[in-house]
């Protein structure tokens, strides 16, 4: 594998201009070998500050633009996701340390979201009646004005698009908060947003960490923000956030169970199972964590050992996220083991040929494992699997509806009824059958339920228009002959 190469400072971008103070300095380093490969700032409140002005300033113009005008800029931006998209997938691969066919797949899902931005015309149509003779009401949508996104680094390009066209071409002004994991691909962003034509300060990216997005969830002037990380700052975030009232949506963590029955097709059960936990290096917030399998599944489990040898790190398996997440991982797998579960697949100590300092964890299944042990509860967020065995499907339902979480859940069965019955009974927000990363796509909404999701609403498609804008209800009469309604 070629070795990463190193990447100008990453600078934040701020009323268009690219600009680094004195703030301090963070290393970037890549998972996929461990080097460092650019600095950036870790920036505080004057930046956020002064992103906020730009915003703020940038925001009566671009608001002012018809939804038609703005959305133009947004076919332009998509061409040039499309035609940089081999480099900016490089760039995803690179400072993350997924895989290139991965971090593609992420770039394409980019442009999906645009393409739902860019239909807004079409979908944001008002509304408007008669309500009595002469008297008419009419509803319009209104941006909400500046506004904020806070993005993890798991998927460093596709979760700044589930927020960043849609609050644009809406109307509002934005301030992004990059992972500090992930700084990159937000400044081709920046630069290619302003080459499709957008306006300086609509779009301001403030590089850093925790302080940063306290001074988000603080600053009176921001209208809204959305977040998606933890669960656990995705609580503080929500909580902060709100009672400096703002809205705010905040998606958390995850902890998704794949129901198996003894009926499932083998070979697409045991492939979707173990892509679902492997793909990202298990880094997904849909990737599968627990499968429960129901009664006699061994057939479908030593098709999954059989699958899972198939993925070789560095080749088809990316890496993890850092020295502490492959650390955390292997500690989780080592606690499992004490507490008398079976590794029937040992992703630990996985070192890549080449690439001896980067932070692989092999595909790990872990089976008999306990519903009350931690990796049957907690989000190890790495390539493992949870095998618990249940008795029928009530017990397995029992084990999904008593997770904290409730991002996703799927069944594997080639019974409708029985499907059916995992749909209708999984506390989860997104419900696959047959498919192991049931992420719905445009123009479906995107968001889970319980402590995967806080806030009204969904993050994406239809559901985000209500959260980035306000109701304007106007009532108009122009015919003063007209007296006969009590109402007007
Ligand atoms: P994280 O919560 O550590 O970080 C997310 C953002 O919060 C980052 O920008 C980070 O700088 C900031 N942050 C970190 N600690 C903070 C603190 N104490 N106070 C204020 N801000 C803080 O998450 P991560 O490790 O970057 O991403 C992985 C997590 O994101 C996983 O739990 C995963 O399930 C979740 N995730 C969820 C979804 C979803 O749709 N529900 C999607 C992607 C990722």
């Amino acid at each position: 594998m070629s070795v990463t190469t190193t990447h100008p400072t990453v600078k934040n971008f701020i009323n268009g201009k690219f600009e680094r103070n004195g703030a301090p300095s963070l290393d970037v380093l890549s998972p996929l070998d461990g080097s460092v490969i650019s600095t950036m700032p870790m920036s505080g409140n004057k930046e956020v500050n002064a992103a906020v002005e730009a915003a703020a300033a940038a925001f009566p113009e671009w608001s002012a633009m018809t939804l038609k005008d703005r959305v133009q800029i947004f076919f332009r931006y998509r061409t040039l996701l499309d035609e940089n998209k081999d480099e900016l997938a490089k760039l995803v691969q690179v400072e993350n340390g997924k895989t290139f066919g991965e971090a593609m797949a992420e770039v394409m899902k980019s442009m999906e979201l645009c393409e739902f931005a860019v239909s807004m015309p079409q979908i944001v149509t008002n509304e408007i009646q008669e309500v009595s003779r002469g008297v008419e009401c009419r509803i319009e949508r209104k941006p909400l004005g500046v506004v904020a996104c806070i993005t993890p680094f798991n998927f460093p390009n596709m979760v700044p698009h589930w927020t960043v066209p849609n609050a644009l071409v809406l109307g509002n002004t934005l301030v992004l908060k990059p992972s500090e994991h992930v700084p990159l691909s937000t400044v081709r962003m920046a630069e290619l947003l302003k080459e499709a034509g957008l306006p300086d300060g609509v779009f301001n990216v403030v590089n850093g960490g925790k302080e940063v997005v306290e001074a988000i969830c603080d600053h009176p002037n921001i209208k809204a923000t959305s977040f998606v990380g933890s669960t656990k700052v995705a609580k503080i975030v929500y909580k902060r956030a709100s009672s400096n009232l703002q809205r705010c949506v905040a998606l958390g963590g995850a902890k998704n169970h794949l129901l198996v029955l003894p009926d499932a097709h083998v070979g697409m059960t045991a492939n979707n199972v173990v892509a679902s936990m492997a793909g990202c290096a298990g880094q997904r917030c849909m990737a599968a964590s627990v499968m429960v399998g129901v009664d006699k599944v061994q057939h479908i489990i030593d098709e999954m050992v059989k699958e899972a040898n198939k993925i070789i790190p560095g080749e088809n398996l990316g890496s993890v996220i850092s020295k502490e997440a492959k650390e955390r991982i292997e500690r989780y797998i080592t606690e499992a083991e004490a507490q008398g579960a079976t590794i029937l697949v040992d992703g630990r100590n996985t070192v890549v040929k080449g690439n001896e300092d980067g932070f692989y964890v092999g595909p790990t299944i872990i089976d008999h494992v306990k519903p009350n042990m931690a990796v049957a509860t907690e989000e190890i967020f790495g390539p493992v699997i949870s095998i618990i065995r249940a008795k029928d499907l009530d017990e397995a339902i029992k084990i999904e509806n008593s997770s904290n979480y409730g991002n996703a859940a799927a069944v594997f069965t080639q019974n409708g009824g029985l499907a059916k019955k995992v749909i209708d009974k999984a506390s989860a927000g997104m419900v696959g059958v047959n498919i192991g990363v049931p992420v719905p796509r445009e123009p479906f909404s995107f968001g889970g339920w319980n402590e995967s999701k806080f806030g009204v609403g969904d993050i994406t498609g239809k559901s985000s228009i209500e959260f980035w804008t306000q109701n304007k209800k106007t009532t108009t009469k122009w015919n003063p002959e007209d007296k006969r309604d009590w109402m007007s």
